[in-house]
């Protein structure tokens, strides 16, 4: 599902300020696998995220994605790409708190061409996978932590993608909510979801669905456990 091959990413490349985030970064995972990326701030997990989501390209190398060479694609191709195949679960949730659940969850199909009862069929599911239908004619400002980021994560689920990406999932969570949204994670796993989650939690150590753990310092991978 996922192929990097000798990726490099060198922030601000040819100036005195360039900086190696990535160094020869090789990685391969399967289609339903779970992946943990371990490693402390800084040692370049969300810089890897961002460049299998398209959304920041590497210097240099090959990032494959379902078969589709991504390392190289033209932005409008590239979010057309995340649209089709990924969805992306961040620390900060950037939701319209003036809105309530269900409108925040179906704003990213509210341009697709899927007709209304699809639309709905979906936000419906998408918020029962990710716990928070019983909120769904709440205000997001009314919300709590736990709660803002299971509207976050059914909005990232709408467009059904194969490949999902958290980036520090639970640093804004109590332990109750992390351990919560370890099992949304393990129910999408068991839907044969692909998962990477970018994380130095301890709660995500010996999980029983987790197939790899990949272990980053100073933008290398130092240590795999598969
Ligand atoms: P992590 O997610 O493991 O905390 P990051 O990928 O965010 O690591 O960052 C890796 C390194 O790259 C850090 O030293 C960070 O300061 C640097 N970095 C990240 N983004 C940029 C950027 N846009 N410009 C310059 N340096 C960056
Ligand atoms: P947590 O459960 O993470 O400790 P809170 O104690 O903030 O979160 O919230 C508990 C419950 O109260 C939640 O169901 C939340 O939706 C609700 N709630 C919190 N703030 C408001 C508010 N301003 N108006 C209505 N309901 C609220």
């Amino acid at each position: 599902m996922v192929i990097l091959e000798n990726v490099y990413k060198i922030y601000n490349e040819g100036t005195p300020q360039a900086f190696e985030a990535l160094k020869s970064i090789d990685l391969k995972i399967a289609e339903g696998e779970t992946v943990i990326l371990n490693g402390v701030s800084g040692s370049g997990k969300s810089t890897l995220l961002s460049l299998i989501a398209a959304l920041d390209k590497p210097s240099s190398g090959k990032i494959t994605v379902g078969g589709e060479l991504i390392s190289k694609l033209p932005d409008l191709h590239a979010s057309a790409y995340r649209a089709k195949t990924i969805g992306v679960i961040f620390q900060h949730f950037n939701l319209l708190e003036a809105l309530s659940v269900e409108e925040n969850v179906m704003a990213p199909l509210i341009n697709s061409r899927l007709d209304m009862a699809t639309i709905e069929r979906r936000v419906m599911k998408s918020m029962a996978l990710a716990a928070i239908s019983h909120k769904r004619e709440g205000e997001v400002k009314a919300l709590s932590g736990g709660e803002k980021q299971r509207c976050a994560i059914a909005r990232a689920l709408v467009h059904e993608p194969q490949l999902i990406l958290c980036d520090e999932p639970t640093a804004n969570l109590d332990r109750a909510n992390s351990l919560k949204f370890i099992e949304i994670l393990q129910s999408l796993y068991e839907m044969g979801k692909t998962i990477i989650v970018a994380t130095h939690d301890p709660l995500f150590e010996g999980l029983s669905f987790v197939n790899k753990v990949i272990h980053m310092e100073d933008g290398k991978i130092v240590k795999r456990e598969e």
